[in-house]
This record gives C-alpha cells, sequence and structure tokens, in this order.
C-alpha cells in the first residue's frame, strides 16, 4: 500500500456492527464482560479502545512500523519514554531542542536521577565521547526548531547500534510523509500529533511507533499504567484529519519552497532557514532522508532588531501570531520571546536564533496571498 491509501484505509474498518465507514466515536469508559474475563478484547478505556486502536493503527503503519501508541500529548509521549529508564542511566540529546522536551528532561526527570548530556549532532562521531554503561538512550529531532538543522538519523542509528543504545527520533516536523526513521535504523518514533498529523489545530496528542514487540509492550504498560491517555473524540479527529495528511504535506512543501524563495531575495531579509536551498549546511542529509523539505521556514531580518521583528508580526494577517505549528492555516511566531524565551540570550544567539529570528509554519492557503500579506508587513519596517 502507497501512503496515501495508507493515510485513508490502514487500519481503519467499517464498523462491523452497523458498515458505519468512518471508525465511531466509542464514547465509553468500560466493556461489559459476559463472564468474568470472557470480554472482546476491551475492557476499560484506558488500556484499550476501539477509537484508539484504529488510530494507533494508522500510525503504525504510516511510519512502516509494527506497533502504535497514542498519548493524551507529545509532552505525554516523551514521558512516557524516559519512563523506560532507571536512576543512573544517561540519555544524549540533541541540542537543539523543542523547549518543552528539554524542559521535561532536565527539569522533572533530572530529579529522578537520570542524567541528560546536550550534544551537537552534526558530527555523529562525536556522540561516542558521550558513551559509557550508563548510556540508555539517544534522542534527536530533525529538522531542528528553529534553526531547521538536519541530524543525520542513519548514520546515528549506526552508532546506536555499535553500542546497543536505543535510538529515538521526534519526527513531529517532517510527518511520515517526509521521512520514516524506523526505516533509516530508529528504535522509536514520537511524534507530537497536535501538529501536522492533527493537521486542523483542534488537538493535542502525542504517538509513539515502534517495530520490537518487547518494546511495544514495555510502552503499552506504561501507557496504562501511568494513564496519558487520549479520548476517543480527539482519535476521530486525528483519524480524520490524517485522510488528507499526503495532500496537506504536499501543499505545505509547494507553498514552504515558494516563500523561501521570496523571503531569499527580499532586500529587508537576511538568512533564510530552509532545508531545501542547496547552499543549507545539511541540505545534502535532508536530500538523503527526506522526500521533500517541508514547510517550516526561520528568517532573519537586516539589522536584526527586535522592535522589526515585532512590527513585521503584528502586521501579518493570514500568518497568525499563535505558538505550535503543522495546521492547514500559517502560523508565524517570535522564538526569542515565545518558545524559546526561557533560554538565555547568549545560549540563543550561538546558535542563531537572534533577536529578530521569526518562524514560519506556512499553511496550505494560496502562496500568492501568503506572499502578499509578507510582502506587505516587510514594508511596515
Ligand atoms: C509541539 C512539540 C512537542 C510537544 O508536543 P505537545 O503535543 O505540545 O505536547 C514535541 N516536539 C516537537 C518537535 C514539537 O513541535
Amino acid at each position: 500500500m502507497k501512503f496515501g491509501t495508507k493515510a485513508i484505509h490502514a487500519g481503519v474498518e467499517p464498523d462491523p456492527s452497523t458498515g458505519a465507514i468512518m471508525t465511531p466515536i466509542y464514547q465509553t469508559s468500560t466493556y461489559v464482560q459476559r463472564s468474568p474475563g470472557d470480554h472482546k478484547g476491551y475492557e476499560y478505556s484506558r488500556t484499550h479502545n476501539p477509537t484508539r486502536t484504529a488510530l494507533q493503527n494508522n500510525l503504525a503503519a504510516l511510519e512502516n512500523g509494527k506497533h502504535g501508541l497514542c498519548f493524551s500529548s507529545g509532552l505525554g509521549a516523551i514521558d512516557a519514554i524516559i519512563k523506560m529508564l532507571n536512576p543512573g542511566d544517561e540519555v544524549i540529546s540533541t541540542n537543539d531542542l523543542y523547549g518543552g522536551s528539554y524542559r521535561i528532561f532536565t527539569k522533572v526527570f533530572e530529579r529522578y536521577g537520570i542524567k541528560f548530556h546536550f550534544v551537537n549532532m552534526d558530527d555523529p562521531a562525536s556522540i561516542s565521547n558521550y558513551i559509557n554503561e550508563n548510556t540508555k538512550l539517544i534522542w534527536a529531532e530533525t529538522p531542528t526548531n528553529p534553526m531547521m538543522n538536519i541530524i543525520d538519523i542513519e548514520a546515528i542509528a549506526e552508532v546506536a547500534k555499535k553500542h546497543q543504545i536505543l535510538f529515538a527520533v521526534d519526527n513531529t516536523f517532517a510527518t511520515p510523509f517526509l521521512q520514516n526513521p524506523l526505516d533509516l535504523g530508529a528504535d522509536i518514533v514520537m511524534h507530537s500529533v497536535t501538529k501536522y498529523l492533527g493537521g486542523h489545530s483542534d488537538v493535542v496528542m502525542g504517538a509513539i511507533i515502534v517495530n520490537d514487540d518487547e518494546l511495544a509492550d514495555k510502552l503499552a504498560f506504561i501507557q496504562n499504567a501511568c494513564g496519558a491517555t487520549p479520548g476517543p473524540q480527539d482519535c476521530f479527529l486525528v483519524l480524520r484529519g490524517i485522510k488528507t495528511l499526503h495532500i496537506r504535506m504536499e501543499r505545505h512543501c509547494q507553498n514552504g519552497k515558494t516563500i523561501a524563495a521570496f523571503l531569499k531575495n527580499h532586500p529587508k531579509v537576511d538568512k533564510v532557514y530552509w532545508p531545501g536551498f542547496e547552499n543549507h549546511p545539511n541540505y545534502h542529509i535532508a536530500k538523503k532522508q527526506m522526500r521533500d523539505f517541508g514547510g517550516m521556514i526561520s528568517f532573519t531580518l537586516k539589522g536584526n532588531k527586535i522592535e522589526d521583528a515585532r512590527k513585521v508580526l503584528e502586521n501579518l494577517h493570514y500568518f497568525a501570531l499563535a505558538e505550535s505549528l503543522g495546521g492547514v492555516e500559517s502560523l508565524c511566531g517570535h522564538p526569542a520571546s515565545m518558545t524559546h524565551a526561557s533560554i538565555p540570550k547568549e545560549e540563543r544567539e550561538k546558535v542563531g536564533l537572534v533577536d529578530s529570528l521569526i518562524r514560519l509554519s506556512v499553511g496550505i492557503e494560496d502562496a500568492e496571498d501568503l506572499k502578499e500579506d509578507l510582502k506587505k508587513a516587510l514594508e511596515m519596517i
């Protein structure tokens, strides 16, 4: 089955009792048993729910994995992965990381005796310097947020395999349409389903996809034991959203390319960060592991003034100023004062996250309108 067919058909079947073509929202917490223990595979909705099962199977298929598990948020999914570890264990993570991931690692799990090393993964061989007998997990995110760096998944998977360390990839930015980390050697794929998979900015959810049966059992145990599971209504909304994932992503990529080119040629724009440019430092890796380059773009302004960035953001209309990304509508954000405000200025600037940096999640509107919107806003400075 090809990707678009999977998006629509994988994991879902007409409802056996009525023939309803769409998976019903099984809005129930419990299931009647004929005799103690004699049930139809469903006992309690924290453990299993048929709407969630359909979504989990669909997500597994999209990532070419065997097992899918859904959580009440992306962070709920991350929480479950780290809870497989024990005090004294060590994790090697990308240093250019989603702020919430950095927060749960350092502010929650370090208190439980898990040690995190944040490293630049541009050179996969350098990871070996941090590996010791306590290293249990490597955590990567690519493309990174908001600098759009690309990490070589295959190269890191090789290091992980050599040392028998689990390797997890946060695939939120790329989506399974653009990149399948399990095929590239990763053990765990994690998603903030809230973003492109849901795709309509109306659900908060997370997911994990794995191939290994034992790993799936461990994660399913935590999913049930810790209880960060999504409700059936949200699972229905995501199943519905995923049916158009492939055509949404095609348009996100097409619009991303148009907007990146427009910004690159604009006299008031300084740098444009988008992995589809041939002079992007990791272009060859992006080309190797991604099918296209996506609709996430960051750019800076000449003169690098925060007031100018503010002016642009205040004067954009189709690009709504808001946190999050990956919805059908275009969004814009100011990482230095919004998502990455908790990182000290000097630290931020070391990776290029300067005051005038603006991040765009290019939606699926008509590109001409989006260009016009940016053109008018940039004229205000
Ligand atoms: C949003 C996001 C998360 C967290 O997901 P939530 O659904 O907001 O909990 C994790 N990683 C990345 C890359 C994200 O963009």
